[in-house]
């Protein structure tokens, strides 16, 4: 029979949350025994828009990692369509990068091997605590457990903690088709079909883009076909690749669970921080996994309580704005009034953008051009 060591760290799932989770472990120490785990080998595809934007573009250099973005050049031009029509393109003050996550995740896998971590290939079905550790399906001892397994994580239903409910859970579709002739421009489309929802085509620069429609679950009771359906017929000059289209969920941070529990701790879709205006959730994903494991090393007799407080620091004002404009958003002329003030102001333009893939927050220029004094109303500057 093997005997496994006592791991400081085991994290389970190896994607974006639990790669940079086992590269700041031993970025922070050199010699902690850290174990990846996942269900899938690498490469392995992930169903997702492959959209990187500035800030996490700031969490891979954090963590020593910028090279997983070789080869694929930052992309600068943006456009924005309303339901109505109405459309702005600009260039916003940073640039986004779109990576095929095939490639992203398993580069980022790499680096953390290379950093010194070991991976290995299960599935995750049980947790348990002994003492001053947790043991996963029996075998696996560690000090401290990340789930990182994703939207329908393994570890935070053994934490007890029900799924997202409807209203904070979207299903996107995505599939791959020839990149449009010209410079790359990535295209956000929102569409009233499903309302708020929205197609994207994201070129990576290297003649693919990735194209997907996106919705809240709440107002999705179709199938996979009828998903499809919309995407070809919303987008139609894209032609995605039949055999590429693939559907998931994600979880918006509007309804989130406690961070952790103990010793276990939950990052990036595992505890639903999925940004609810734009569907990014690859910036949180690196972002509390690196918290995560900041709190595992540092704190681990009291993880949980100190990883808690790291996230309120790095990202608690932000979700609570993010929240308050994704409900705003479902009033269509709402969002038809902000991209309206955002074609007159690139400085508005760029307070979207950046709503919507990083950290901003509501600011006085944000309530000054949207009607009616909505966001006050709500409350959004407490
Ligand atoms: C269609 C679509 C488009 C999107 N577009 C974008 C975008 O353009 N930009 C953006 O930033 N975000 C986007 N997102 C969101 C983004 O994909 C996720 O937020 C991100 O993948 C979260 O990373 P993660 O590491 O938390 O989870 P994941 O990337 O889902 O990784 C979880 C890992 O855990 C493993 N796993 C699961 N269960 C177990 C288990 N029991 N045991 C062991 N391993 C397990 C899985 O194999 C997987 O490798 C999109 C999502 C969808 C569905």
């Amino acid at each position: 029979m093997r005997h496994d060591p006592v791991w400081d760290l085991v994290v389970v799932g190896a994607g974006p949350a639990g790669a940079a989770a086992a590269l700041e472990a031993r970025r922070l120490r050199p010699d902690a025994a850290v174990l990846l785990v996942d269900r899938a080998a690498f490469p392995r595809d992930k169903p997702c828009g492959d959209g990187i934007g500035p800030h996490a573009v700031d969490e891979l250099a954090a963590l020593g990692a910028s090279g997983v973005l070789d080869g694929y050049p930052p992309i600068h031009r943006l456009r924005l369509r309303s339901p109505r029509g109405l459309e702005v393109a600009g260039v916003p003050a940073r640039p986004n990068h779109v990576v095929p996550r095939a490639v992203l995740d398993a580069r980022l896998v790499d680096a953390a091997l290379a950093a010194g971590a070991s991976f290995r290939r299960a599935r995750v079905r049980r947790l348990e605590e002994r003492g001053r550790l947790v043991v996963a399906d029996g075998e696996l001892a560690a000090r401290v457990v990340v789930g990182a397994d994703g939207a329908n994580s393994a570890v935070r239903r053994q934490l007890g903690l029900p799924p997202n409910p409807d209203r904070a859970l979207a299903i996107a579709v995505r599939g791959y088709a020839t990149a449009p002739a010209g410079a790359p421009e990535q295209l956000i489309a929102w569409v009233a079909e499903g309302w708020p929802a929205y197609v994207w085509s994201f070129p990576t620069g290297t003649g693919i883009a990735n194209v997907g429609y996106g919705l809240l679950r709440s107002r999705f009771r179709g199938d996979r076909a009828e998903l499809h359906r919309r995407l070809r017929d919303l987008l139609p000059r894209a032609d995605p690749d039949q055999a590429s289209l693939r559907a998931h969920h994600l979880p918006f941070s509007s309804s989130r669970p406690p961070p952790g529990r103990g010793r276990v701790l939950l990052a990036g879709d595992a505890a639903s921080l999925v940004n609810p205006l734009s569907g990014e959730g690859i910036y949180y994903a690196l972002a509390s996994g690196r918290l995560a494991a900041r709190a595992a090393l540092l704190a681990p007799e009291q993880p949980a309580a100190a990883y808690r407080r790291l996230l309120a620091r790095a990202l608690g004002r932000h979700l609570r704005h993010a929240a308050v404009l994704a409900r705003a958003i479902r009033s269509p002329s709402l969002a038809e009034a902000g991209l309206a003030a955002a074609a007159g102001s690139p400085a508005l333009f760029d307070v979207l953008v950046e709503l919507g893939l990083g950290q901003a927050r509501i600011t006085p220029k944000l309530l000054a051009a949207l009607p009616g004094g909505w966001l006050h109303a709500k409350g959004a500057c407490a």
